[in-house]
């Protein structure tokens, strides 16, 4: 046990004054966040995580901070610029890892995919109400036996009169059990790819949803396991924009953008633990932080941090600018979320004992980072994009 409990307010670390690039606006948002998450998310989350239950009470309070809808300008979305979506992801992922996946993957991917690929009657009907978090969202991209292949996948949208029959498996899909609208996506008989937004999926025939237990990382949000037979869907729940695999490339480019400042969060959020705790944990009659072995993490852990933030930063002024290609994104996922493995390993160290207990915040920064080093496109699979675009050759098959 620590002798002090463990902080819930540090100074943020940025040692590179980025911060002073932040317009007004930028920061006031980032600040406001960074406030809620060491008010609400921090003092609140670790029985969650270890029970491994969804923080429902928690999630909620997310309408508290206008950023839901990310980019979405138009019903009630918060219509944020992209460095104020990646500080937000940031902060989030500062404070716990599950909320921001609930709404990375509510806001991010199915609200996101709603406004890119919509139809305005869609929007009409969807939108606001996620937007106020009334309807929850969910994306079904992997499958089963389908995860890195994700062009490959096999479940079946038929055309059958004026819907489309769903039939297949998806895993790992992260709200499903809680949500209103699941987006599947599928390809028809003709080989198309497209998206298909189930609602009311708890209600549907056809669906069933097992809870993934036993998971050691993200454990406060709910990942499932979903069967689809013969589920019908109408043709006004077809995503009318998905002309192809390509088209996700849009939403899935901004998600692995998102999860770079998310990997990038929660090393800074270990190191800023570790730095507290090796200032105050004495051996040999000495702070730990006095010893020169102790140092040397701590400089590896902030040169990664200030890396990671630098080049998010930079990602997001490309993004910003319509410049960011899939080889930039992919190296910015590549490098960050390896390096947040690294770095909670580190911080983990250093408080070793103390480390491994949940109380003290890190171990749960400790393995989210290896789902973050999982998902939106593994480490290989990124690498792989980043070695396709400097050659010009496809490796990744
Ligand atoms: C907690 C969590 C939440 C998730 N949430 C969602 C969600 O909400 N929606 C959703 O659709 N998906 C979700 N996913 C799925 C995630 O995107 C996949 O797990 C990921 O794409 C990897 O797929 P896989 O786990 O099947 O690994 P596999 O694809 O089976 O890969 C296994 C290993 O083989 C390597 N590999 C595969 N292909 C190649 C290759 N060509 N060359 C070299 N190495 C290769 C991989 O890099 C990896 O190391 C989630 C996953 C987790 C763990």
């Amino acid at each position: 046990m620590l002798n002090t409990p463990a902080p819930t307010t540090l100074d943020a670390f940025d040692f590179y004054r980025l911060d002073d690039q932040l317009t007004d606006k930028q920061r006031a948002l980032r600040n406001r966040v960074r406030d809620w998450v060491q008010t609400v998310v921090l003092p609140n989350i670790n029985p969650y995580w270890e029970k491994a239950e969804f923080p429902r009470e928690l999630a909620m309070r997310l309408l508290e901070l206008p950023i839901m809808g990310g980019p979405l300008a138009t019903h009630g979305c918060a219509g944020l610029d992209f460095i104020e979506i990646g500080l937000v992801t940031y902060e989030l992922a500062k404070g716990d890892g599950s909320i921001g996946t609930f709404f990375g993957v509510h806001s991010g991917l199915a609200m996101g995919s709603i406004g890119t690929f919509g139809s305005e009657e869609q929007k009409d009907r969807w939108l606001a109400p996620m937007a106020r978090l009334e309807k929850i969202g969910a994306f079904g991209l992997t499958e089963p036996e389908v995860g890195s292949n994700a062009v490959g996948i096999k479940t079946t949208a038929r055309k059958d009169g004026d819907g489309y029959i769903l039939n297949g498996a998806k895993r790992w899909i992260g709200n499903a059990e809680i949500a209103d609208l699941l987006i599947i996506w599928a390809r028809d008989e003709e080989g198309k790819f497209g998206g298909y937004v189930i609602e009311d999926p708890r209600n549907t025939e056809g669906v069933t949803m097992t809870n993934i237990g036993g998971k050691v990382g993200k454990r406060a949000v709910w990942n499932a396991d979903i069967h689809l037979e013969n589920v019908r869907v109408p043709i006004a729940n077809k995503l009318p924009g998905v002309t192809s695999f390509k088209s996700l490339a849009l939403v899935l480019g901004v998600g692995r953008y998102g999860v770079s400042w998310e990997a990038a969060g929660i090393a800074a959020a270990a190191f800023e633990f570790a730095l507290d705790y090796a200032k105050k944990r004495e051996q040999f009659g000495k702070p730990i932080a006095s010893f020169q072995l102790i140092q040397h993490k701590l400089v590896e852990m902030a040169t990664e941090v200030t890396l990671m933030q630098n080049l998010c930063m930079q990602l997001g002024r490309l993004l910003s600018n319509f410049q960011m290609s899939e080889g930039m994104v992919s190296m910015a996922k590549y490098n960050n979320a390896r390096k947040a493995r690294y770095v909670t390993q580190l911080a983990r160290e250093i408080m070793d004992g103390n480390g491994i207990l949940i109380e003290n915040h890190v171990a749960r920064l400790w393995t989210d980072a290896e789902v973050v080093y999982t998902y939106e496109g593994t480490n290989e699979v990124n690498l792989l994009i980043v070695g396709r675009e400097l050659t010009g050759i496809q490796a990744i098959v």
